[in-house]
């Protein structure tokens, strides 16, 4: 008799699951008296190779399949720089509802009135919690809201004559994806250092800013979970350059209701409605970057806006924006994440969003407090942290030769997801944790508990920390290997395993 057990990486796949005549699915009748002439050309030559089996296999194989992997859905998911939140079930329930999800995007705009209005409120409510003063709900995540924010940057300065300014500001700290997208829009990337706060080092950003300078990406908090304090002061010097601000305002989740980036000197600003405004994300979308400008730049933005004719109380497609970057993604953005921002929303209200960002910084606080003076975990930088905390496992490294790595693939033991590890890159063995406003008090004594565990485990038996993970479907997989050669289909893996390039 088989024990139970956990679905392995090895499960049949449901190719191997086929016998021939099972079926789950029967197709209706043709139509008799419909005369449907397909042109030889197109007809398959032979049946189409599916797997044959019966509906409860079908669903058995795919929640077997569901269960190997860890979502929002199973537990806490920390990861720092990434806020994976809940997503509320409404969300889903309004987003699939057919007057939503069946419209056309080339539908007679009389037609989709009410899709117009969810996109126009959507931005109304984006502008009073950044306050700035136009949105583009176009483009499909927050790598391309920033590089539609700085190819404004650069039409805004080539507008002007002003042909020399080829340099983008970016922060030590920064998210990757910041300089990225400056280096995609053809600027010269500035690496600003922090000081030892783990804050933009002032000194070294007035060293920097020049008649060539361009602009300075900021996210604020940044990605130690600090708050730049001096924010005030940084824009004070880069406008007085000449250059723009521009905030990645991915992880709003720690000021919402809060502060404003358009109060803070910003003039370009994106925001994650996949992180903070709790639309689904993961493995690679859709999300939602919409991008935000104060006035004089709103000229720039892509088309088309959704405007409002309040005289005729009607709702258009506005392609008359005379200095537009042009599209940066097709049609007007992903249309169904934008349905859930706007339900999220509503329904939290501006108290609610408040005490989003209220929850967020007290249970990054709380677990940073809990973890702090346990061995062989240190807290670089201030110690109040704002929606993410980052520990450094470096001492545990030195004194253990356990890892940063090494603790994350422990953590899976204990059936928690791991936290980012080694980002930032300015923080040695990194542990980077963004627990959110939805994990209760209990999972986060959890976590810390584990933490503390495996802590205990690194200083009496390094090997058995080394060696984990011991419990998952999957051990230690080859991050370098998934990266370079992906093997994302099981008819992938027959043919590589076939020509003897895979030994797996
Ligand atoms: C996630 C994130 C991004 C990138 O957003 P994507 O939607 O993944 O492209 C940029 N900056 C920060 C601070 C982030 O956390």
């Amino acid at each position: 008799m088989k024990m139970f057990r956990q679905a392995k990486w090895d499960e049949p796949t449901i190719f191997e699951l086929s016998r021939p005549g099972r079926v789950g699915y029967t197709l209706p009748k043709p139509i008799e008296d419909v005369d449907v002439e397909i042109p030889e050309k197109l007809r398959r030559k032979s049946p189409l190779n599916l797997p044959e089996l019966s509906e409860p296999e079908v669903v058995k194989h795919y929640t077997r399949l569901s269960e190997m992997n860890y979502g929002v859905d199973s537990g806490i998911y920390p990861l720092g720089s990434c806020t994976m939140k809940y997503n509320p079930k409404i969300n889903e329930e309004i987003a699939s509802h057919p007057g939503v999800a069946y419209v056309h995007p080339y539908q007679d705009e009389r037609t989709v009135q009410g899709a117009l209005k969810i996109m126009w409120e959507l931005e109304q409510w984006l502008k009073e919690i950044t306050g700035m003063d136009r949105f583009t709900l176009q483009p499909a995540a927050g790598a391309n809201g920033e590089f539609t924010g700085v190819s404004i940057i650069r039409a805004y300065h080539l507008d002007r004559g002003d042909t020399q300014r080829t340099e983008m500001l970016v922060p030590d700290s920064a998210h990757g994806t910041n300089p990225a997208s400056a280096a995609m829009a053809g600027f010269k990337v500035i690496e600003i250092p922090s000081n030892e706060n783990g804050t933009v080092d002032l000194e070294a950003l007035e060293n920097a800013v020049s008649e060539r300078t361009a602009g300075l990406m900021l996210t604020n908090p940044n990605t130690l979970g600090i708050f730049e304090d001096e924010i005030l002061e940084i824009a004070k010097i880069v406008h007085k350059a000449g250059g723009l601000l521009y905030y990645d305002g991915a992880n709003l989740n720690a000021v919402l209701g809060k502060i404003r980036p358009g109060d803070m000197g910003f003039d370009i600003v994106h925001l994650n409605l996949h992180k903070t405004f709790s639309t689904p994300h993961g493995g690679g979308g859709p999300g939602s970057g919409p991008v935000g400008v104060k006035d004089f730049l709103k000229d720039y933005l892509p088309v088309p806006l959704v405007n409002y004719d309040e005289e005729n109380d009607r709702y258009y497609l506005d392609y008359n924006v005379p200095k537009s970057i042009g599209k940066v993604k097709e049609l007007y953005g992903n249309f169904a994440v934008i349905v859930r921002a706007l339900t999220y929303l509503k329904i939290m209200g501006r108290d609610g969003l408040k005490e989003v960002s209220e929850v967020a910084v007290l249970n990054a606080n709380y677990l940073t407090q809990k973890l702090k003076g346990t061995r062989g975990y240190e807290l670089p930088g201030k110690e109040l942290r704002k929606h993410e905390t980052v520990f450094s496992a470096e001492p545990m490294k030195k004194e253990t030769g356990v890892t940063a790595m090494d603790v994350a693939k422990r953590l899976l033991d204990f059936g928690l997801h791991a936290p980012t590890v080694y980002f930032p890159l300015i923080v040695h063995e990194a542990l980077m944790i963004e627990p959110t406003e939805t994990v209760s008090k209990e999972e986060l004594d959890a976590y810390v508990e584990a933490l503390k565990r495996i802590s205990e485990e690194a200083y009496s038996n390094p090997e058995t920390v080394k060696g984990a993970p011991y419990n998952t479907a999957v051990k230690r997989v080859d991050d370098v290997l998934a990266a370079k050669k992906p093997v994302i289909t099981w008819r992938m893996y027959m043919e590589l395993k076939e020509r003897g390039e895979i030994d797996y």
